[in-house]
């Protein structure tokens, strides 16, 4: 397995595989690697030639109160997991490298950067839109994986390389839980074993807005509501926000329909978490847009 620490690097070592016309899967992360991030990467070699992984913590996507500087580094323990994982290789770019001085351009994607998620955290879909560009060109993969844990950045990206016509596939992949539901995030750790607890009540939450959804609710505010009382339930819990959204337009203006996600941020103690769920579980079990190429020929898709 590579590892390239520069552009220069990384170019050299994806030479060949542009050359051959190799199809290339690229996986986005921020490292202190998981379950969530293995199931991308197992996806990804499942769909393509070669698997590549990307570890970049990337300034520019947080605020100047966020966790920047204590956001969890596992480099080593990464390299390892990627290793085993048959990751052919892995980008680990410093900051200077991916802002050299001069670095002066950033991606406004709109509308959809600037509502929900957005609204609380300025500048971050605009930071991330900007590097995973910058990722694209520098890779030039066929395929890009991304979680639906972060939904607001999935559909983030799928707008950016729709009116940009970057020529990547992107495909959504589903979002790996710990048994008891709580979503898997590299920020888990920063959570204490009572706030582990209680951490639980995202997914709590999220369920009820869909047992409401089951129930006939069908506006935002009765399946709003209906997350929010679980939430409030929870002594170490401070809602952030709850909503239920187009999972293209993140618009909460619409009725629910079977297509809707609830989204829902929340600190629990000093962390904040982000999850989200389709208010229709039945949509849910559609699973991803892409099929697995086991899928494609008739086998069962693997699983994590
Ligand atoms: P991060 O390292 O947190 O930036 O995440 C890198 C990628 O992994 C993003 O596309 C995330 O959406 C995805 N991801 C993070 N957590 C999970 C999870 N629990 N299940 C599936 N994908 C995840």
């Amino acid at each position: 397995m590579w590892v390239s620490q520069s552009v220069a690097e990384l170019q050299g070592s994806l030479r060949s595989c542009w050359k051959s016309s190799t199809s290339i899967g690229l996986v986005p992360t921020m490292g202190a690697l998981h379950e969530g991030h293995r199931s991308l990467v197992r996806r990804a070699r499942n769909d393509n030639d070669v698997t590549i992984c990307s570890i970049f913590v990337n300034p520019t996507q947080f605020g100047p109160n966020e966790d920047f500087t204590r956001y969890p580094r596992a480099l080593e323990r990464d390299l390892a997991l990627l290793e085993a994982e048959s990751v052919a290789g892995v980008f680990v770019p410093t900051p200077v490298d991916m802002y050299p001085s001069g670095f002066d351009t950033r991606i406004d994607v709109g509308e959809l950067g600037r509502i929900i998620e957005g609204a609380r955290r300025p500048g971050h879909f605009s930071g991330v839109a900007t590097v995973v560009t910058k990722l694209f060109n520098l890779t030039r993969p066929s395929r890009a994986y991304f979680g639906q844990k972060d939904a607001q950045q999935l559909a983030v990206i799928r707008q950016i390389t729709r009116d940009l016509n970057i020529p990547v596939e992107v495909i959504g992949c589903p979002t790996v839980r710990e048994p008891d539901g709580l979503a898997l995030s590299s920020r888990n750790m920063y959570l204490s074993p009572s706030e582990r607890l209680a951490a639980t009540v995202l997914f709590r939450a999220l369920n009820a807005g869909r047992d409401a959804y089951r129930q006939g609710e069908r506006t935002n505010a009765q399946v709003r509501d209906a997350v929010t009382v679980v939430v409030q339930s929870e002594r170490l819990a401070v809602l952030d926000y709850a909503e239920v959204v187009d999972p293209d337009s993140f618009s909460s203006d619409d009725p629910c329909t079977d297509r809707s996600i609830i989204v829902i941020a929340a600190r629990v103690g000093t962390t904040r978490l982000i999850d989200n769920l389709t208010v229709s579980a039945e949509y849910e079990h559609q699973g991803p847009r892409t099929l697995h190429r086991q899928q494609r020929t008739g086998t069962l898709p693997s699983q994590l």
